[in-house]
């Protein structure tokens, strides 16, 4: 059985490309991650509230 190729996308804040993560693809969550980490996350939070 060949493994699916490792997803990657680009981060919605910073725009540095980051990979698939067992802690989100274990649980499905791939689709729904925006961000590299809780830092641009966090980050891009704070830029909409003030926008
Ligand atoms: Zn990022």
């Amino acid at each position: 059985m060949a493994r699916a190729p490792l997803r990657t996308k680009p981060c919605a804040y910073c725009g540095r490309p980051f990979s698939d993560r067992k802690r989100w693809s274990g649980r499905d969550q791939w689709d729904e991650v925006l961000y590299c980490s809780r830092g641009c996350r966090a980050s891009a939070a704070k830029q909409r509230r003030r926008a």
